[in-house]
């Protein structure tokens, strides 16, 4: 059996849908078809994230993805609800605080500029300041902290949710199947073959697979420096009278933050092998996340953790920033979003819309994120954060 859209999203995480939603506000009478072979999602990363939203970057691309995407998704329930469906995401403005050694204030600080330039509300807090505010922290060994007051978090699976029944509500096509093969001929991917014998031809592709997009990358012959990379996230209650936190992020990753009457989040380890690994270390709170959260807010040496799970992030080896686009001459029509390094549920409204004005238009319209192009891996010219994890 074969069947034909305009465009084919290869995926239908956060990714995906949130580009075939552009897709469809750009040009309405686009043919849209996602791809999706679980639509559980049970190894999905979206609904596996923390939920975390925030301007704090060295990029200016990367800020600017976040000041649009924390505004679209405070304003979800509006948008994005249809006719007969709510559309929550239980957003909480709770604010981000980086927190930095002296050794790394002058980081910090330009990091700081960056995102006021931007146009984003950021304080910088010395050590006294970060006290007065957070009274249980422990600031002796700080520098100092960044606290962007707009950042917060919200419900993953809310949001994957809200953006799969307003695709479907604009008339997006979703296909529960496996792609397993992609046809190429000339520059351009021609069709995919999915796992139930059929096949999709389009005019454009949309490789939006997450921690499988090298995969789905290779069946067209691109070379996508995105790995696997397992991250575990922990729900976890402190025992003594505690004030509600940030977001709060070290350099040395750990990052959780207030969730109902406890808190949520890890410590990323950059080290861990690649694969597609889903077991838990249920020592791993114990070991990692315990003493360095205790350490920050003594009150935590009673913390007790209730529930750990895995999840993948989308790791580009490269530089740990998104690979968007084409690749030109080679593969004209075939898009990736990709490699967010963590970052992908916050900045899916953005690149979502980025590959649809490429999409749609040949070109951004809105945000110019060029600089986060394949060419940049093809040139092996790393475009990393600075100092931002
Ligand atoms: C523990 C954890 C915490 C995180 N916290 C945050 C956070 O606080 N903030 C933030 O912004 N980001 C966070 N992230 C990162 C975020 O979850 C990801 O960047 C984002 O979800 C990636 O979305 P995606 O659509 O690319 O991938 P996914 O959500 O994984 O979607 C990809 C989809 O492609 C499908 N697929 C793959 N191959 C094929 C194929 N061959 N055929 C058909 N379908 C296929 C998969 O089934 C999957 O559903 C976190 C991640 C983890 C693991």
């Amino acid at each position: 059996m074969a069947a034909a859209c305009d465009v084919a999203v290869l995926g239908g995480g956060i990714m995906g849908l949130s580009t075939a939603y552009f897709l469809k506000t750009l040009a309405p009478g686009m043919e849209v078809a996602v791809v999706e072979r679980d639509p559980t999602y049970e190894f999905c990363s979206t609904p596996r994230a923390s939920g975390g939203c925030r301007i704090q970057f060295s990029c200016p691309e990367n800020i600017r993805m976040s000041l649009f995407s924390i505004d679209f998704i405070r304003n979800f329930p509006k948008t994005m609800r249809t006719a007969t469906q709510e559309a929550p995401v239980d957003w909480v403005e709770g604010g981000y605080l980086f927190i930095v050694p002296p050794e790394h204030i002058g980081l910090l600080e330009a990091n700081h500029a960056a995102q006021v330039k931007e146009g984003g509300v950021a304080h910088l807090l010395d050590p006294a300041g970060l006290k007065a505010r957070w009274p249980s922290m422990r600031v002796d060994d700080l520098g100092a902290g960044v606290h962007t007051p707009h950042d917060g978090w919200c419900d993953p699976s809310g949001l994957l949710q809200g953006f799969k029944r307003k695709c479907v509500a604009l008339g997006v096509r979703l296909i529960h199947d496996e792609v397993v093969a992609l046809e190429v001929g000339g520059a351009a991917v021609r069709s995919a073959a999915l796992k139930s014998g059929s096949r999709l031809s389009a005019d454009h592709f949309v490789n939006a697979a997450g921690a499988w997009s090298a995969l789905v990358g290779e069946m067209a012959g691109m070379k996508i420096p995105v790995s696997p990379l397992r991250r575990f996230e922990h729900y976890f209650t402190c025992g003594n009278p505690m004030e509600k936190l940030p977001y709060v992020k070290d350099l040395a990753r750990m990052a959780f933050r207030s969730e109902g009457a406890g808190f949520s989040g890890g410590v990323v380890d950059g080290d861990e092998p690649r694969g597609f690994n889903f077991e838990v270390d249920h020592d791993y709170f114990e070991r990692v996340v315990w003493p360095a959260a205790a350490h920050r807010f003594p009150p935590l040496e009673s913390a007790k953790c209730h529930r750990t799970w895995s999840g993948l992030y989308e790791q580009c080896e490269l530089d740990g920033n998104p690979i968007l686009g084409n690749w030109p001459g080679k593969l004209d029509n075939f898009f990736v979003c990709t490699g967010f390094s963590g970052h992908g549920m916050m900045h899916a409204p953005a690149a979502g819309r980025g590959i649809a004005e490429l999409v749609v238009h040949g070109e951004y319209r809105t945000l110019d994120l060029s600089r986060l192009g394949y060419g940049r891996v093809v040139a092996n010219e790393p475009y990393a954060e600075r100092g931002i994890l």
